[in-house]
This record gives C-alpha cells, structure tokens and sequence, in this order.
C-alpha cells in the first residue's frame, strides 16, 4: 500500500526515495527515468528538434579566426583553414538528422608545423568556442593491439568522457591528435622489422578517420575480455591532427627540386624561401616521410605554420588575451602593485629565448626566473610600483642556472 504524503512519480509511480531526481510540476511529480523515457520516445517519434545548433548562433569562420586572434598570434594560414573545417563541422551536424541528397563529408585537418609554434594552443583555443566536445590525445601512447601502450579505440575514451559517456553528443565531437608524426612509418620497407608504432596503428587509426562504428573501452588503456564496450560511430567526428614532422623539410626540397613544373610547385626555384620549406608542403610529402596514403587521404585540408620569428615571440609577450606580461602585471595588481616592463627588457626576453632556441615555449620560464624575486619580496615590501629594467632582468638570467638547461 502506498504510504500517504508521500512525493511519487505521477507516471511509474516510484517513491522520492525511490528515483536519484523528483521534479515538481503543477499537479504532479515525474522522475528522471520518466523524464528520459519520455525523451526516448521523442526521438523516436521524431518529434525533436533537428539539431539544437541553429545556424544564426553559429560563430562564422570570420568570427572563429578573430577570436583565435585573441590568442594565437599570426598563423593566419592555419586560423583559416581551422575555421573553416570546423565551421563546415556544424554544418554537417545540423544536416545529419535532414533528408538532403547532397551529403556533405566531413574535412579532417592536418598541421604540420615545427615544435612550439602553436598548433597545440590553436587547438586549445578553438576549443573554447566550441558547442560540441573536445579533446586531445598524444599520439605517442599509440601502439598497435598487442604491444605495451594503449590501443587507438582509447582515442575516443577521452571524447566519451568529456561528453559525460553520452555518446550521441561523442559523436559528433571534435579530437585533436598531437604528434601525428610519431606514428609515421620509420623505415621504407616495413616488412624487415615490426613497427610497433609505424602502420599498424596508421591502419586502425584510418579506421576512425574513415568512419566506422568503433569498440571503446569505457576506462580507456588496453582492452581486457571482461570490460563492456560502448560501440561509439565516427562518421561524424571530427579530427584536427597536428605533428612537428621533423625533417620534413628535405622532402620538400627533394620534391621540388625533381618536379619544377606543374599545380602547386614552385616554379622558379630562386622564388623559394629556403628558411621556411613547410609553406610548400603538399600530401605527397607526408607519405615521403612516412604515413599511409589511405592516411593523407583521410586528412584533406593539410596546413602549415610559420616559425616564430623575433618579432611574433615579441608579440606573443604581449599581445594575446592572456600574454604573460598582462598575467605578471595581473599577479601584481592583486597586491596593489603595478608592474611595468622596460621595452628594453623585452627585447631582451626574446634574444634570451632565440639564445637558447627555446622558441616561444621557452619565453614562460624565462619571463618566471625573472620575476621569481620580486613575486617573492614586493607582496610585502609594501611599494606600490616595480619597473622590470634590462639591467634587473640580465642580473637574474645570469644567476639562474635553470634556463641554460632548459
Ligand atoms: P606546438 O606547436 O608544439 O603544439 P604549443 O602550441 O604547445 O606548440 O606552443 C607552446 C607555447 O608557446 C604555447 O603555450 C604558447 O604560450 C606559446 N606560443 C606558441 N606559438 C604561439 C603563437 N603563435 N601565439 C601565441 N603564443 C604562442
């Protein structure tokens, strides 16, 4: 017998207690498994909208790069195409569940582009105007079944757990796979030696490129006969795949001198800028260096960044939302501190950090032994500026042992 007073689901009839959520309505109760119930029924009757991204509210490439802008400077080339590929993403998401015979495919990407020059902050960045989940995954973990490492599937593990293991919205997230090019093939001919990092793990990664219905293991690692799989579709993911491919320049330079003629070569070889080969990058390079064609094939849009030169690490300093002078100057002003930086010091920074060829990476540890003195003492010294000079700056350099090590 029902006990009375008590709260119940007006459509199972289950007790407060009974259900991990009541909601109250104005004469009734429904319960969580209703309410899901009720959504299943939806969805299959039809009666749900076609997608909840609406063409109006969706950022424009334009918009999508002006805000990378804000963080990532220059890189103009690979904004674009980042853009553009996941602006088309939304497209396809919102033509999905619409009867329409032009199906549009879906654009992987590939950056290529050498260490530190911010296809890792790109992919952060995007990341953060994104509706749909996101993540990202080393490709350095990979290895083929069989081998120490963790199987390919635990790619898309990390996307169902960033999408609370709804795998309805997991599919139609968006990965960004780092170090692509510690996957590529080592040596020509593969029969030799087996490559536990080479094509074998190119051949299952295709697999999801390509679009399939993939086993994931719920807690990613290595599959184990007793864990329950969730079968996740990839046809609608979106992959961004980035990779320093060092070295990659010879076979650019290789390619170009032997076709001199032709789409996309240089025609005059006194046009090409030999400091920076990875502009001329084309899909045949990356087989030369070792990935798949089926691989390059699944991976359309290929872009290159540029390396930083003096002047972009002199504005990566300072421009961005975030930089790091605006953050130390932040840090200050929460003591009531303003902290200003000589121009000097500045340029200073950057010489160090070309010095070292620590690239922009290397800027965050310099500008920390700079100022690790100062954070130190100013919060109570009680004074209330604090310049950072060119003269104050060299002093802690020169003290520290740490950034030679680097
Ligand atoms: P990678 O190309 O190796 O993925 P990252 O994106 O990790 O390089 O860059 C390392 C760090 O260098 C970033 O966290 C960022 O602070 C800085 N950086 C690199 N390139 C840029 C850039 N174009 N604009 C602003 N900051 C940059």
């Amino acid at each position: 017998m029902a006990e009375k007073g008590k709260k119940r689901c007006s459509f199972c009839g289950r007790t407060e207690e009974q259900v991990a959520l009541l909601m109250t309505g104005m004469t009734g109760y429904i319960c969580n498994d209703c309410v899901e119930q009720a959504h299943a029924i939806l969805r299959e009757e039809s009666l749900l909208p076609k997608s909840d991204i609406e063409m109006t509210e969706l950022p424009k490439p334009k918009e999508i790069k002006a805000f990378l802008d804000e963080y990532v400077i220059g890189q103009d080339e690979a904004k674009c195409a980042l853009a553009v590929s996941v602006y088309n993403h939304y497209k396809r998401l919102m033509q999905r569940d619409a009867c329409d015979d032009v199906e549009i495919e879906k654009s992987n990407i590939i950056m290529v582009g050498s260490t530190g020059t911010g296809k890792t902050l790109l992919a952060r960045t995007i990341a953060r105007l994104l509706k749909v989940p996101f993540t990202i995954v080393d490709a350095t973990v990979l290895t083929e079944a069989g081998y120490v490492g963790e199987d390919i599937e635990s790619i898309l593990t990390r996307l169902l757990q960033v999408a609370d293991y709804n795998v309805e919205e997991a599919e139609r997230g968006i990965v960004f796979i780092d170090e692509i090019d510690k996957i590529a093939r080592k040596s020509d001919n593969p029969s030799i030696t087996r490559d536990v990092s080479g094509e074998g793990v190119q051949q299952g990664l295709l697999k999801l490129l390509e679009g399939s219905i993939v086993n994931v293991p719920p807690q990613g690692g290595r599959k184990h006969p007793d864990q329950k799989m969730i079968p996740v579709n990839t046809k609608h993911i979106l992959f961004i795949c980035g990779g320093a491919f060092d070295g990659i320049e010879k076979k650019i330079a290789q390619r170009l001198n032997t076709h001199v003629v032709g789409y996309n070569s240089v025609q005059n070889s006194k046009q090409v800028d030999k400091s920076d080969m990875m502009r001329y990058i084309a899909p045949q390079d990356l087989r030369s260096f070792g990935l798949i064609p089926e691989i390059v094939g699944r991976l359309p849009i290929l872009t290159s960044l540029r390396p930083l030169d003096r002047e972009t690490l002199r504005n990566i300093l300072t421009e961005p939302k975030n930089s790091l002078v605006k953050q130390y100057i932040r840090l200050m002003e929460m003591d009531g501190v303003e902290l200003t930086f000589e121009p000097e010091t500045l340029d200073y920074i950057v010489d160090t950090a070309v010095e070292y060829k620590l690239g922009a990476r290397g800027l965050r540890s310099i500008v920390e032994t700079i100022m690790m003195e100062k954070m130190f003492d100013v919060p109570s010294s009680g004074v209330k500026t604090c310049k950072i000079t060119k003269e104050y700056a060299k002093k802690q350099i020169e003290k520290s042992t740490s950034i030679a090590g680097a």
